[in-house]
């Protein structure tokens, strides 16, 4: 309710669509496994009406105002009849006429499903981003975290989506391969990537969060977290068999350090840049821990 008004927010949104008009069409997530996610735990995964998305989109107006950009939750709207996410695209576009951004998270297996003519239509009735979470290209850590999809689908879906015409961010979590598995995590994250080749790279940290699988799996010694010089050399390693024209974005403040830049023709400067914060931390822990992000911030999720 904001100021008397009625007005489903959706809980979660990328950093990225921080000034966004933000629209649920649907609530919750419709596979809520995934080991390390706590986003919509103990929420029902349900279908809102269109009409009721309908009447949001125009109270939306005297919320946010004629922004240029949407971004359409919660987890996978996807999921949605493709003719009812169209005709929301088309309202919306409709009731906000500068609209030159619309975007929605997106699971891969729903994008497999979804015919490419489905997808094209969606992509012509304005949804122009699709945010995937592939966390992971290593098949044997995909199913370790209940992901629900193979490397090959998670690349089948992401090359899907960009023949689609969508701009295509996949999401990665560094430190999810664990002390015991983090060069495997890189090196088939990095595969997987270069076979999808997508818009933007954006990297989270692994923060185990309470009432998750994984931090069970944590608090019995089952899985030994990645320390921030191995979170570091993973990334490093991710760069270095990186071969993409995306961005790399480290924009979330769960990363140890802001690594950002065009690939290919930043990687150069982005291992440099890494190389020198594991060489402090290699010789002078103490002031190489300093120049990360605090602890305390990163847990702030
Ligand atoms: S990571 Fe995404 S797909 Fe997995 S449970 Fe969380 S919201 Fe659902």
């Amino acid at each position: 309710m904001v100021s008397g008004v009625d007005y489903d927010f959706p809980p979660f949104r990328p950093p990225s669509e921080a000034g966004s008009i933000l629209l649920r069409a649907t609530r919750g997530c419709p596979w809520n496994r995934c080991a390390f996610c706590v986003m919509y735990k103990g929420m029902r995964f349900s279908r809102r009406p269109v009409e009721e998305i309908k009447r949001d989109i125009m109270v939306a107006m005297s919320i946010f105002g004629p922004r240029p950009t949407m971004f359409i939750g919660d987890s996978n709207s996807l999921v949605m009849k493709t003719e009812e996410l169209v005709e929301v695209l088309r309202f919306a576009r409709k009731v906000f006429p500068g609209l030159r951004r619309v975007t929605s998270y997106a699971r891969a297996k729903t994008i497999l499903h979804k015919p490419l003519d489905d997808l094209v239509a969606l992509r012509e009735a304005g949804l122009t981003r699709l945010h995937v979470g592939l966390e992971t290209g290593d098949d044997q850590l995909l199913k370790y975290m209940c992901k629900g999809a193979t490397a090959g689908e998670m690349v089948e879906a992401g090359r899907k989506a960009v023949e689609a015409g969508f701009e295509l961010t996949e999401y990665v979590i560094l430190g999810l391969g664990g002390k015991d598995g983090w060069k495997r995590h890189a090196s088939e994250t990095a595969k997987a990537l270069n076979r999808i080749n997508p818009t933007f790279i954006r990297v989270r940290t692994l923060v185990p969060i309470p009432g998750t699988p994984l931090y069970e799996k944590v608090a019995s010694g089952e899985f030994k977290a990645s320390s921030p010089l191995e979170v570091l050399k993973e990334t490093r390693l991710l760069i270095e068999e990186l071969n993409v024209s995306s961005w790399f974005l480290s924009d979330h403040v769960s990363n140890y350090l802001p690594v950002n830049g065009k690939l290919p023709d930043e990687k150069e400067d982005l291992l440099n840049f890494l190389d020198i914060h594991i060489d402090i931390l290699e010789s002078n822990p103490e002031l190489g821990r300093g120049l990360l992000q605090p602890e305390h911030l990163r847990q702030r999720l």
